[in-house]
Protein backbone atom coordinates (compact mmCIF):
# COMPACT_ATOMS: atom_id res chain seq x y z
CA UNK A 1 0.00 0.00 0.00
CA UNK A 2 0.73 3.41 -0.77
CA UNK A 3 2.44 5.73 2.23
CA UNK A 4 0.63 8.32 4.26
CA UNK A 5 -1.38 10.31 1.27
CA UNK A 6 -0.47 14.27 1.74
CA UNK A 7 -3.90 16.25 1.49
CA UNK A 8 -2.39 19.47 1.65
CA UNK A 9 0.38 19.46 -1.53
CA UNK A 10 -2.00 19.34 -4.06
CA UNK A 11 -3.40 22.00 -5.98
CA UNK A 12 -7.25 22.82 -5.40
CA UNK A 13 -9.30 21.70 -9.14
CA UNK A 14 -12.72 19.79 -8.12
CA UNK A 15 -10.80 16.89 -8.63
CA UNK A 16 -8.57 16.85 -6.04
CA UNK A 17 -11.22 17.99 -3.99
CA UNK A 18 -13.05 15.22 -4.41
CA UNK A 19 -10.29 12.88 -3.63
CA UNK A 20 -9.31 15.15 -0.38
CA UNK A 21 -12.69 14.14 0.53
CA UNK A 22 -12.78 10.99 0.21
CA UNK A 23 -9.06 10.40 2.15
CA UNK A 24 -10.58 12.89 5.11
CA UNK A 25 -14.03 10.52 4.86
CA UNK A 26 -11.56 7.16 5.10
CA UNK A 27 -13.66 6.05 1.80
CA UNK A 28 -9.91 5.33 0.36
CA UNK A 29 -6.92 4.93 2.14
CA UNK A 30 -4.50 6.41 -0.08
CA UNK A 31 -4.40 7.12 -4.27
CA UNK A 32 -4.22 4.89 -6.93
CA UNK A 33 -5.09 5.92 -10.17
CA UNK A 34 -4.24 4.55 -13.58
CA UNK A 35 -3.99 5.92 -17.22
CA UNK A 36 -5.60 3.09 -19.58
CA UNK A 37 -4.73 3.80 -23.30
CA UNK A 38 -6.21 1.57 -25.94
CA UNK A 39 -2.85 0.61 -28.05
CA UNK A 40 -4.80 1.68 -30.71
CA UNK A 41 -2.72 4.62 -32.61
CA UNK A 42 -0.33 7.10 -30.83
CA UNK A 43 -0.79 9.25 -27.80
CA UNK A 44 -1.15 13.06 -28.46
CA UNK A 45 -1.73 16.17 -26.50
CA UNK A 46 -5.23 14.93 -25.42
CA UNK A 47 -3.35 12.34 -23.96
CA UNK A 48 -0.59 14.28 -22.18
CA UNK A 49 -3.20 15.92 -20.26
CA UNK A 50 -4.57 12.74 -18.82
CA UNK A 51 -1.08 11.74 -18.43
CA UNK A 52 0.13 14.87 -16.09
CA UNK A 53 -3.50 14.26 -14.44
CA UNK A 54 -3.64 11.05 -13.41
CA UNK A 55 0.54 10.45 -12.28
CA UNK A 56 0.67 14.39 -11.64
CA UNK A 57 -2.54 13.20 -8.56
CA UNK A 58 -0.51 10.13 -7.67
CA UNK A 59 2.66 11.96 -7.02
CA UNK A 60 0.73 14.94 -5.07
CA UNK A 61 -0.91 12.23 -2.87
CA UNK A 62 1.53 10.20 -2.39
CA UNK A 63 -0.01 6.92 -3.97
CA UNK A 64 0.58 5.51 -7.71
CA UNK A 65 -0.78 5.49 -11.32
CA UNK A 66 -0.49 2.40 -12.95
CA UNK A 67 -0.26 2.42 -16.85
CA UNK A 68 -3.21 -0.40 -18.39
CA UNK A 69 -3.25 -1.31 -21.46
CA UNK A 70 -7.21 -1.66 -22.34
CA UNK A 71 -6.66 -4.05 -25.02
CA UNK A 72 -9.86 -5.39 -25.17
CA UNK A 73 -10.57 -4.80 -29.38
CA UNK A 74 -8.80 -7.87 -30.89
CA UNK A 75 -9.38 -5.32 -34.67
CA UNK A 76 -7.29 -2.66 -33.95
CA UNK A 77 -4.56 -3.38 -31.52
CA UNK A 78 -0.99 -3.59 -32.46
CA UNK A 79 2.50 -4.06 -30.48
CA UNK A 80 4.01 -1.25 -32.34
CA UNK A 81 1.57 1.07 -30.61
CA UNK A 82 1.85 -0.82 -26.83
CA UNK A 83 6.26 0.09 -27.22
CA UNK A 84 5.79 3.47 -28.30
CA UNK A 85 3.02 4.38 -25.59
CA UNK A 86 5.05 3.27 -23.27
CA UNK A 87 8.11 5.47 -24.76
CA UNK A 88 6.07 8.48 -24.79
CA UNK A 89 5.17 8.00 -21.15
CA UNK A 90 8.65 7.75 -20.13
CA UNK A 91 9.65 10.85 -22.16
CA UNK A 92 6.56 12.67 -20.51
CA UNK A 93 8.89 11.94 -17.34
CA UNK A 94 6.42 9.29 -15.53
CA UNK A 95 7.04 5.78 -14.41
CA UNK A 96 4.71 3.41 -13.69
CA UNK A 97 7.55 1.08 -11.55
CA UNK A 98 6.30 -2.56 -11.65
CA UNK A 99 2.43 -1.57 -12.28
CA UNK A 100 2.38 -2.24 -15.95
CA UNK A 101 -0.90 -3.69 -16.78
CA UNK A 102 -3.09 -5.52 -19.53
CA UNK A 103 -6.63 -5.57 -19.54
CA UNK A 104 -6.49 -8.68 -21.53
CA UNK A 105 -4.55 -9.93 -18.73
CA UNK A 106 -7.77 -10.12 -16.78
CA UNK A 107 -9.95 -12.30 -19.56
CA UNK A 108 -9.93 -15.13 -17.54
CA UNK A 109 -11.81 -13.23 -14.17
CA UNK A 110 -14.07 -11.15 -16.60
CA UNK A 111 -15.48 -13.99 -18.42
CA UNK A 112 -15.93 -15.63 -14.56
CA UNK A 113 -17.43 -12.55 -13.96
CA UNK A 114 -19.81 -12.73 -16.84
CA UNK A 115 -21.17 -16.02 -15.24
CA UNK A 116 -21.47 -14.67 -12.38
CA UNK A 117 -24.32 -12.21 -13.94
CA UNK A 118 -25.71 -14.98 -15.50
CA UNK A 119 -26.23 -17.17 -12.46
CA UNK A 120 -27.68 -14.10 -10.45
CA UNK A 121 -29.81 -13.75 -13.10
CA UNK A 122 -28.41 -10.40 -14.23
CA UNK A 123 -27.23 -11.34 -17.99
CA UNK A 124 -28.39 -12.80 -20.46
CA UNK A 125 -27.45 -14.39 -24.33
CA UNK A 126 -29.37 -12.36 -26.94
CA UNK A 127 -30.39 -13.32 -30.34
CA UNK A 128 -30.94 -9.86 -32.13
CA UNK A 129 -28.67 -8.76 -34.65
CA UNK A 130 -26.31 -5.58 -33.14
CA UNK A 131 -29.06 -3.61 -35.58
CA UNK A 132 -31.99 -4.69 -33.77
CA UNK A 133 -30.73 -4.33 -30.67
CA UNK A 134 -30.27 -0.70 -31.21
CA UNK A 135 -33.79 -0.68 -33.07
CA UNK A 136 -35.30 -2.11 -29.44
CA UNK A 137 -33.11 0.44 -27.81
CA UNK A 138 -35.50 3.19 -28.15
CA UNK A 139 -34.58 7.08 -27.67
CA UNK A 140 -34.28 9.86 -25.18
CA UNK A 141 -37.66 9.89 -25.56
CA UNK A 142 -39.29 6.69 -25.93
CA UNK A 143 -38.36 3.44 -23.72
CA UNK A 144 -37.18 0.79 -24.85
CA UNK A 145 -39.13 -2.75 -26.07
CA UNK A 146 -37.62 -5.96 -24.44
CA UNK A 147 -35.69 -8.25 -26.22
CA UNK A 148 -37.83 -11.76 -26.79
CA UNK A 149 -34.39 -13.61 -25.72
CA UNK A 150 -34.80 -11.39 -22.73
CA UNK A 151 -36.48 -14.37 -20.14
CA UNK A 152 -34.24 -16.71 -21.11
CA UNK A 153 -33.54 -19.26 -17.88
CA UNK A 154 -29.91 -18.95 -16.68
CA UNK A 155 -29.27 -22.57 -17.59
CA UNK A 156 -30.26 -21.64 -20.81
CA UNK A 157 -28.40 -18.72 -20.38
CA UNK A 158 -24.80 -20.19 -19.01
CA UNK A 159 -24.87 -23.09 -22.06
CA UNK A 160 -25.19 -20.67 -24.78
CA UNK A 161 -22.59 -18.22 -23.21
CA UNK A 162 -20.24 -21.53 -22.97
CA UNK A 163 -20.96 -22.54 -26.04
CA UNK A 164 -20.37 -18.65 -27.58
CA UNK A 165 -16.61 -19.14 -25.86
CA UNK A 166 -16.16 -22.35 -27.09
CA UNK A 167 -16.30 -21.05 -30.60
CA UNK A 168 -19.99 -22.76 -31.81
CA UNK A 169 -21.50 -19.40 -33.37
CA UNK A 170 -20.17 -16.62 -36.28
CA UNK A 171 -19.43 -13.49 -35.12
CA UNK A 172 -22.74 -10.81 -34.52
CA UNK A 173 -24.98 -13.77 -34.04
CA UNK A 174 -25.43 -13.55 -30.22
CA UNK A 175 -24.05 -11.46 -27.44
CA UNK A 176 -24.31 -11.61 -23.86
CA UNK A 177 -26.38 -8.61 -22.32
CA UNK A 178 -26.65 -6.91 -18.88
CA UNK A 179 -30.18 -7.44 -18.02
CA UNK A 180 -30.72 -3.80 -16.21
CA UNK A 181 -33.68 -1.73 -17.29
CA UNK A 182 -35.31 -1.04 -20.55
CA UNK A 183 -36.83 1.98 -19.39
CA UNK A 184 -34.33 3.93 -18.25
CA UNK A 185 -33.60 7.34 -19.20
CA UNK A 186 -29.84 6.62 -19.37
CA UNK A 187 -29.71 4.64 -22.73
CA UNK A 188 -26.84 2.86 -21.66
CA UNK A 189 -28.43 1.03 -18.54
CA UNK A 190 -30.96 -0.29 -21.25
CA UNK A 191 -29.57 -3.54 -21.66
CA UNK A 192 -25.99 -2.89 -22.33
CA UNK A 193 -23.89 -5.47 -24.28
CA UNK A 194 -21.48 -6.98 -22.17
CA UNK A 195 -20.01 -10.11 -24.44
CA UNK A 196 -19.31 -9.91 -28.31
CA UNK A 197 -18.64 -12.99 -30.79
CA UNK A 198 -14.96 -11.73 -32.47
CA UNK A 199 -13.14 -14.46 -34.26
CA UNK A 200 -10.19 -12.38 -34.03
CA UNK A 201 -6.48 -12.92 -33.47
CA UNK A 202 -5.34 -10.41 -30.63
CA UNK A 203 -2.19 -9.25 -30.06
CA UNK A 204 -1.46 -10.95 -26.79
CA UNK A 205 -3.62 -13.39 -26.56
CA UNK A 206 -3.70 -15.08 -30.01
CA UNK A 207 -6.98 -17.29 -30.50
CA UNK A 208 -7.42 -18.19 -26.88
CA UNK A 209 -11.04 -16.38 -27.07
CA UNK A 210 -13.61 -15.59 -29.60
CA UNK A 211 -15.12 -13.40 -27.51
CA UNK A 212 -14.44 -10.30 -26.09
CA UNK A 213 -15.86 -7.82 -23.31
CA UNK A 214 -17.20 -4.57 -24.09
CA UNK A 215 -15.40 -1.61 -22.79
CA UNK A 216 -18.31 -0.66 -20.50
CA UNK A 217 -17.55 -4.72 -18.84
CA UNK A 218 -14.15 -4.52 -18.82
CA UNK A 219 -12.94 -1.09 -17.62
CA UNK A 220 -14.46 -0.83 -14.40
CA UNK A 221 -13.93 -4.42 -13.18
CA UNK A 222 -9.91 -4.05 -14.85
CA UNK A 223 -10.11 -1.05 -12.23
CA UNK A 224 -11.58 -3.10 -9.20
CA UNK A 225 -8.39 -5.94 -9.88
CA UNK A 226 -5.98 -3.08 -9.37
CA UNK A 227 -7.74 -1.25 -6.40
CA UNK A 228 -7.62 1.72 -8.38
CA UNK A 229 -9.28 4.43 -5.79
CA UNK A 230 -9.58 7.13 -8.19
CA UNK A 231 -11.03 6.51 -12.12
CA UNK A 232 -10.18 9.42 -14.10
CA UNK A 233 -11.48 9.62 -17.48
CA UNK A 234 -13.11 12.25 -20.30
CA UNK A 235 -16.61 13.53 -20.04
CA UNK A 236 -18.10 11.46 -22.56
CA UNK A 237 -18.33 8.20 -20.14
CA UNK A 238 -20.29 10.64 -17.53
CA UNK A 239 -23.05 8.85 -18.94
CA UNK A 240 -21.62 5.38 -18.28
CA UNK A 241 -20.56 6.27 -14.85
CA UNK A 242 -24.41 4.02 -13.68
CA UNK A 243 -23.57 1.25 -15.37
CA UNK A 244 -19.66 1.45 -14.06
CA UNK A 245 -21.44 1.08 -10.92
CA UNK A 246 -23.46 -1.44 -11.16
CA UNK A 247 -21.45 -3.81 -13.00
CA UNK A 248 -19.03 -3.31 -9.73
CA UNK A 249 -22.33 -3.69 -7.10
CA UNK A 250 -23.81 -6.37 -9.50
CA UNK A 251 -20.47 -8.51 -8.26
CA UNK A 252 -20.44 -7.59 -5.04
CA UNK A 253 -16.56 -6.64 -5.76
CA UNK A 254 -14.11 -3.17 -4.25
CA UNK A 255 -15.49 -0.42 -5.74
CA UNK A 256 -13.28 2.95 -7.41
CA UNK A 257 -15.08 5.89 -7.67
CA UNK A 258 -15.01 7.44 -11.79
CA UNK A 259 -14.96 11.02 -11.90
CA UNK A 260 -15.22 12.92 -15.34
CA UNK A 261 -13.31 15.80 -16.78
CA UNK A 262 -13.42 18.06 -20.12
CA UNK A 263 -11.02 16.57 -22.42
CA UNK A 264 -8.57 18.77 -24.28
CA UNK A 265 -9.32 20.80 -26.98
CA UNK A 266 -6.89 23.09 -29.03
CA UNK A 267 -7.23 25.20 -31.77
CA UNK A 268 -5.60 25.00 -35.26
CA UNK A 269 -5.35 20.90 -34.18
CA UNK A 270 -6.98 17.31 -34.85
CA UNK A 271 -6.93 15.18 -31.58
CA UNK A 272 -8.51 12.05 -32.44
CA UNK A 273 -6.82 8.98 -32.92
CA UNK A 274 -9.11 8.19 -36.02
CA UNK A 275 -8.15 11.39 -37.80
CA UNK A 276 -4.32 11.06 -36.88
CA UNK A 277 -4.92 7.20 -38.43
CA UNK A 278 -6.30 8.51 -41.71
CA UNK A 279 -3.54 11.14 -41.89
CA UNK A 280 -1.21 8.78 -41.66
CA UNK A 281 -2.57 5.85 -43.53
CA UNK A 282 -3.48 8.43 -46.35
CA UNK A 283 0.34 9.77 -46.31
CA UNK A 284 -1.05 13.20 -45.83
CA UNK A 285 1.79 13.51 -43.21
CA UNK A 286 5.13 11.56 -43.05
CA UNK A 287 3.99 8.68 -40.08
CA UNK A 288 2.74 9.31 -36.51
CA UNK A 289 6.25 11.24 -35.34
CA UNK A 290 5.66 13.54 -38.53
CA UNK A 291 7.05 16.97 -36.72
CA UNK A 292 3.55 18.49 -37.88
CA UNK A 293 1.39 16.25 -35.79
CA UNK A 294 0.06 16.38 -32.43
CA UNK A 295 1.48 13.08 -30.95
CA UNK A 296 4.14 12.83 -28.02
CA UNK A 297 6.15 11.43 -30.99
CA UNK A 298 5.76 14.37 -33.31
CA UNK A 299 6.29 16.97 -30.93
CA UNK A 300 9.43 15.13 -29.31
CA UNK A 301 10.81 14.89 -33.05
CA UNK A 302 9.59 18.84 -33.28
CA UNK A 303 11.94 19.45 -30.31
CA UNK A 304 9.42 20.45 -27.82
CA UNK A 305 10.88 19.63 -24.42
CA UNK A 306 8.71 17.61 -22.53
CA UNK A 307 8.32 20.05 -19.46
CA UNK A 308 6.92 22.39 -21.69
CA UNK A 309 4.06 19.99 -22.46
CA UNK A 310 3.66 19.17 -18.69
CA UNK A 311 3.67 23.31 -18.09
CA UNK A 312 1.45 23.90 -20.27
CA UNK A 313 -1.15 20.93 -19.40
CA UNK A 314 -0.33 22.23 -15.71
CA UNK A 315 -1.58 25.68 -16.66
CA UNK A 316 -4.56 24.41 -18.40
CA UNK A 317 -6.11 22.34 -14.96
CA UNK A 318 -8.76 20.58 -15.52
CA UNK A 319 -12.33 21.38 -15.75
CA UNK A 320 -16.06 20.36 -15.67
CA UNK A 321 -16.85 21.49 -19.08
CA UNK A 322 -15.46 21.60 -22.45
CA UNK A 323 -13.45 24.44 -24.20
CA UNK A 324 -10.41 24.79 -26.55
CA UNK A 325 -7.25 25.87 -25.82
CA UNK A 326 -5.17 28.49 -27.79
CA UNK A 327 -2.34 26.25 -29.57
CA UNK A 328 -0.10 30.03 -28.71
CA UNK A 329 -0.34 29.03 -25.17
CA UNK A 330 1.85 25.69 -25.65
CA UNK A 331 4.09 27.38 -27.50
CA UNK A 332 4.53 30.50 -25.07
CA UNK A 333 5.69 27.39 -22.52
CA UNK A 334 7.75 25.89 -25.47
CA UNK A 335 9.50 29.12 -25.89
CA UNK A 336 9.95 29.90 -21.93
CA UNK A 337 12.06 26.58 -21.73
CA UNK A 338 14.10 26.28 -24.59
CA UNK A 339 14.83 30.03 -23.75
CA UNK A 340 16.72 28.62 -20.90
CA UNK A 341 17.81 25.35 -22.36
CA UNK A 342 19.21 25.91 -25.95
CA UNK A 343 22.59 27.27 -26.75
CA UNK A 344 22.48 30.00 -29.44
CA UNK A 345 24.08 29.27 -32.39
CA UNK A 346 24.41 30.90 -36.42
CA UNK A 347 22.38 29.76 -39.33
CA UNK A 348 21.33 31.83 -42.31
CA UNK A 349 18.37 30.31 -43.62
CA UNK A 350 18.47 32.51 -47.02
CA UNK A 351 21.45 33.01 -48.02
CA UNK A 352 23.02 36.33 -49.48
CA UNK A 353 27.04 36.58 -49.83
CA UNK A 354 28.45 39.17 -48.80
CA UNK A 355 32.43 39.82 -50.02
CA UNK A 356 34.24 42.49 -47.53
CA UNK A 357 37.26 43.91 -49.60
CA UNK A 358 39.56 45.04 -47.06
CA UNK A 359 39.62 42.13 -45.11
CA UNK A 360 42.90 39.68 -46.36
CA UNK A 361 42.36 36.95 -48.71
CA UNK A 362 42.82 33.46 -47.46
CA UNK A 363 42.91 34.71 -43.57
CA UNK A 364 40.50 33.17 -40.64
CA UNK A 365 39.45 34.98 -37.70
CA UNK A 366 38.20 33.07 -34.80
CA UNK A 367 35.53 35.11 -33.06
CA UNK A 368 34.57 33.98 -29.55
CA UNK A 369 30.61 33.61 -29.22
CA UNK A 370 28.31 33.18 -26.08
CA UNK A 371 26.71 30.02 -26.13
CA UNK A 372 23.59 31.00 -23.98
CA UNK A 373 22.80 34.30 -22.53
CA UNK A 374 20.35 32.84 -20.07
CA UNK A 375 22.51 30.31 -18.76
CA UNK A 376 26.39 31.40 -17.63
CA UNK A 377 27.75 27.88 -17.42
CA UNK A 378 26.56 27.33 -20.99
CA UNK A 379 30.14 28.48 -21.93
CA UNK A 380 31.55 30.51 -25.11
CA UNK A 381 32.40 28.59 -28.46
CA UNK A 382 34.88 29.94 -31.52
CA UNK A 383 33.29 30.87 -34.70
CA UNK A 384 35.12 31.64 -37.88
CA UNK A 385 35.15 34.82 -39.67
CA UNK A 386 36.47 35.05 -43.52
CA UNK A 387 36.27 37.34 -46.45
CA UNK A 388 33.43 36.16 -47.83
CA UNK A 389 30.71 35.58 -45.40
CA UNK A 390 26.53 35.37 -45.54
CA UNK A 391 23.78 37.30 -44.69
CA UNK A 392 19.88 36.64 -44.47
CA UNK A 393 18.90 38.35 -47.60
CA UNK A 394 16.01 39.89 -45.48
CA UNK A 395 19.02 42.00 -43.57
CA UNK A 396 19.49 44.30 -47.00
CA UNK A 397 17.60 46.63 -48.29
CA UNK A 398 18.40 48.43 -51.29
CA UNK A 399 15.97 51.42 -50.53
CA UNK A 400 15.08 50.84 -46.72
CA UNK A 401 12.75 52.88 -44.87
CA UNK A 402 13.56 54.58 -41.83
CA UNK A 403 12.63 51.93 -39.54
CA UNK A 404 14.94 49.51 -41.08
CA UNK A 405 17.73 49.36 -38.95
CA UNK A 406 19.75 46.64 -40.89
CA UNK A 407 21.84 46.87 -44.24
CA UNK A 408 21.59 49.05 -46.93
CA UNK A 409 24.21 50.84 -49.72
CA UNK A 410 26.12 53.28 -47.55
CA UNK A 411 24.89 52.18 -44.10
CA UNK A 412 26.91 50.24 -41.11
CA UNK A 413 25.53 47.49 -39.20
CA UNK A 414 27.30 44.91 -36.79
CA UNK A 415 27.92 41.37 -37.04
CA UNK A 416 27.28 39.70 -34.19
CA UNK A 417 30.52 39.01 -32.37
CA UNK A 418 32.50 40.23 -34.99
CA UNK A 419 32.72 43.62 -36.96
CA UNK A 420 31.06 46.52 -38.41
CA UNK A 421 30.84 46.43 -41.60
CA UNK A 422 29.45 49.28 -44.17
CA UNK A 423 27.89 48.52 -47.59
CA UNK A 424 29.90 49.82 -50.34
CA UNK A 425 28.30 47.95 -53.04
CA UNK A 426 25.31 45.92 -54.27
CA UNK A 427 25.63 43.43 -57.33
CA UNK A 428 22.54 42.17 -59.40
CA UNK A 429 21.89 39.66 -62.32
CA UNK A 430 22.43 41.65 -64.78
CA UNK A 431 18.76 39.52 -66.43
CA UNK A 432 16.53 39.34 -63.67
CA UNK A 433 17.70 42.81 -61.86
CA UNK A 434 18.00 40.24 -58.13
CA UNK A 435 20.45 41.08 -55.86
CA UNK A 436 22.95 38.24 -55.92
CA UNK A 437 26.32 39.86 -54.04
CA UNK A 438 27.35 43.07 -51.41
CA UNK A 439 30.47 44.34 -51.36
CA UNK A 440 31.48 45.46 -47.67
CA UNK A 441 34.34 47.23 -45.89
CA UNK A 442 34.85 46.18 -41.64
CA UNK A 443 36.42 48.45 -39.50
CA UNK A 444 39.31 46.19 -37.93
CA UNK A 445 39.28 48.36 -34.99
CA UNK A 446 35.79 46.97 -33.94
CA UNK A 447 36.54 43.21 -33.57
CA UNK A 448 34.30 41.51 -30.98
CA UNK A 449 31.45 44.18 -31.70
CA UNK A 450 32.77 47.50 -29.98
CA UNK A 451 34.18 50.33 -31.97
CA UNK A 452 36.85 52.10 -29.98
CA UNK A 453 35.88 55.76 -30.63
CA UNK A 454 31.85 55.00 -29.11
CA UNK A 455 30.45 54.87 -32.67
CA UNK A 456 26.94 53.28 -32.30
CA UNK A 457 25.28 50.82 -34.58
CA UNK A 458 21.28 50.44 -34.81
CA UNK A 459 21.40 47.03 -35.99
CA UNK A 460 23.09 43.52 -35.48
CA UNK A 461 23.34 41.27 -37.45
CA UNK A 462 24.46 37.30 -37.87
CA UNK A 463 26.48 35.31 -40.80
CA UNK A 464 28.11 32.42 -41.75
CA UNK A 465 32.07 32.25 -43.20
CA UNK A 466 30.97 30.80 -46.50
CA UNK A 467 34.20 28.44 -46.45
CA UNK A 468 33.36 27.31 -43.29
CA UNK A 469 29.69 26.65 -43.36
CA UNK A 470 27.56 23.40 -44.19
CA UNK A 471 24.86 23.21 -46.19
CA UNK A 472 21.57 21.93 -43.85
CA UNK A 473 18.74 21.04 -44.64
CA UNK A 474 16.31 23.19 -42.83
CA UNK A 475 12.31 21.83 -42.42
CA UNK A 476 10.54 24.57 -41.90
CA UNK A 477 6.96 23.74 -39.99
CA UNK A 478 3.93 25.21 -40.03
CA UNK A 479 0.89 24.60 -37.97
CA UNK A 480 -0.91 21.48 -39.47
CA UNK A 481 -4.06 22.87 -40.09
CA UNK A 482 -5.06 26.38 -41.15
CA UNK A 483 -8.53 26.42 -40.29
CA UNK A 484 -8.85 27.14 -36.40
CA UNK A 485 -11.38 24.84 -36.01
CA UNK A 486 -10.45 21.57 -38.10
CA UNK A 487 -13.95 20.29 -37.75
CA UNK A 488 -15.51 22.94 -39.72
CA UNK A 489 -15.66 22.63 -43.41
CA UNK A 490 -17.90 23.11 -46.39
CA UNK A 491 -20.63 20.81 -46.73
CA UNK A 492 -19.82 17.89 -49.28
CA UNK A 493 -15.37 18.51 -48.13
CA UNK A 494 -14.16 16.57 -45.77
CA UNK A 495 -12.18 17.74 -42.88
CA UNK A 496 -8.92 17.16 -44.81
CA UNK A 497 -9.62 20.26 -46.61
CA UNK A 498 -8.64 22.58 -43.75
CA UNK A 499 -4.61 20.90 -43.67
CA UNK A 500 -2.29 23.87 -44.47
CA UNK A 501 -1.10 23.44 -47.96
CA UNK A 502 2.67 25.43 -46.50
CA UNK A 503 2.56 23.53 -43.50
CA UNK A 504 6.30 22.47 -44.59
CA UNK A 505 9.16 24.24 -46.38
CA UNK A 506 12.40 22.84 -46.99
CA UNK A 507 15.20 24.69 -47.75
CA UNK A 508 19.31 24.78 -48.04
CA UNK A 509 20.41 26.64 -45.06
CA UNK A 510 24.31 28.02 -44.50
CA UNK A 511 25.21 26.87 -40.66
CA UNK A 512 27.89 27.45 -38.57
CA UNK A 513 30.67 24.66 -38.17
CA UNK A 514 29.39 23.46 -34.59
CA UNK A 515 26.19 22.99 -35.80
CA UNK A 516 26.86 20.52 -38.19
CA UNK A 517 28.74 18.86 -35.13
CA UNK A 518 25.32 18.43 -33.35
CA UNK A 519 24.18 14.78 -32.38
CA UNK A 520 20.65 14.04 -33.14
CA UNK A 521 17.42 15.02 -31.33
CA UNK A 522 19.56 18.49 -29.96
CA UNK A 523 17.32 21.81 -29.80
CA UNK A 524 19.37 24.93 -29.83
CA UNK A 525 18.38 28.87 -31.22
CA UNK A 526 19.27 29.92 -34.42
CA UNK A 527 20.37 33.26 -33.25
CA UNK A 528 17.02 36.01 -34.12
CA UNK A 529 15.65 33.05 -36.45
CA UNK A 530 13.58 30.90 -34.34
CA UNK A 531 14.69 27.56 -32.17
CA UNK A 532 15.67 24.70 -34.11
CA UNK A 533 16.33 20.91 -33.58
CA UNK A 534 18.49 18.43 -35.70
CA UNK A 535 16.00 15.56 -36.72
CA UNK A 536 16.27 12.48 -34.83
CA UNK A 537 15.59 10.31 -37.83
CA UNK A 538 17.39 11.87 -40.62
CA UNK A 539 19.93 13.99 -38.99
CA UNK A 540 23.93 12.61 -39.08
CA UNK A 541 27.60 13.64 -39.01
CA UNK A 542 28.24 15.54 -42.28
CA UNK A 543 24.28 15.44 -43.63
CA UNK A 544 23.23 18.20 -41.15
CA UNK A 545 18.85 17.90 -41.17
CA UNK A 546 17.20 20.76 -38.79
CA UNK A 547 13.87 21.01 -37.68
CA UNK A 548 12.21 24.40 -37.12
CA UNK A 549 10.62 23.64 -33.67
CA UNK A 550 8.74 27.45 -33.71
CA UNK A 551 9.65 31.02 -34.11
CA UNK A 552 10.60 33.56 -31.49
CA UNK A 553 8.00 35.87 -31.61
CA UNK A 554 5.50 34.78 -28.61
CA UNK A 555 2.09 35.88 -29.26
CA UNK A 556 0.76 34.51 -26.31
CA UNK A 557 2.77 37.09 -24.07
CA UNK A 558 1.77 39.77 -26.41
CA UNK A 559 -2.34 38.74 -25.84
CA UNK A 560 -1.70 38.35 -22.32
CA UNK A 561 0.06 41.84 -22.14
CA UNK A 562 -2.73 43.43 -23.68
CA UNK A 563 -5.79 41.63 -22.00
P1 LIG B 1 -9.21 9.34 -29.21
O1 LIG B 1 -10.49 10.11 -29.05
O2 LIG B 1 -8.06 10.17 -29.65
O3 LIG B 1 -9.34 8.09 -30.00
P2 LIG B 1 -9.43 7.75 -26.88
O4 LIG B 1 -10.14 8.27 -25.69
O5 LIG B 1 -10.16 6.79 -27.69
O6 LIG B 1 -8.84 8.94 -27.73
P3 LIG B 1 -7.73 6.10 -25.29
O7 LIG B 1 -6.51 5.39 -25.70
O8 LIG B 1 -8.92 5.33 -24.89
O9 LIG B 1 -8.06 7.08 -26.48
O10 LIG B 1 -7.38 7.17 -24.18
C1 LIG B 1 -6.68 6.88 -23.01
C2 LIG B 1 -7.00 7.93 -22.00
O11 LIG B 1 -6.68 9.22 -22.48
C3 LIG B 1 -8.47 7.91 -21.66
O12 LIG B 1 -8.62 7.97 -20.26
C4 LIG B 1 -8.99 9.16 -22.31
O13 LIG B 1 -10.06 9.68 -21.59
C5 LIG B 1 -7.78 10.08 -22.31
N1 LIG B 1 -7.86 11.04 -23.40
C6 LIG B 1 -7.96 10.78 -24.72
N2 LIG B 1 -8.07 11.92 -25.43
C7 LIG B 1 -8.05 12.93 -24.54
C8 LIG B 1 -8.13 14.37 -24.63
N3 LIG B 1 -8.28 14.99 -25.81
N4 LIG B 1 -8.07 15.09 -23.49
C9 LIG B 1 -7.91 14.48 -22.31
N5 LIG B 1 -7.84 13.15 -22.14
C10 LIG B 1 -7.91 12.38 -23.23
MG1 LIG C 1 -11.04 5.49 -25.50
Amino acid sequence: MSDAPDNTKSGTDFIRAAIRKDLDAGTYPGVTTRFPPEPNGYLHMGHAKSICLNFGLAEEFGGKCHLRFDDTNPCKEEDEYVQSIQEDVRWLGFDWGDNLFFASDYFDQLYAWAEQLIEQGDAYVCDLSLEEIREYRGTLTEPGKASPYRDRSVEENLDLFRRMRAGEFEDGTRVLRAKIDMASPNLNMRDPVLYRILHAHHHRTGDAWCIYPMYDFAHGQSDSIETITHSICTLEFEAHRPLYDWCIQSLGIYAPRQIEFARLNVNYTALSKRKLLRLVQDGLVAGWDDPRMPTISGMRRRGYPAEAIRDFCAAIGVAKADSTVDIAWLHHFIRERLNKSAARYMAVLRPLKVVIENYPEGETDMMQAVNNPEDPDAGSREVPFSKVIYIEQDDFMEDPPKKFFRLGPGREVRLRYAYFVTCTDVIKDPDTGAIVELRCTYDPATRGGDAPDGRKVKGTIHWVSAEHAADAEVRLYDNLFSAEDPEEFPEGEDWTVNLNPDSLETITAKIEPALAALAAGETVQFERLGYFCTDSRDHAAGQPVFNRTIGLRDSWAKVKAKG
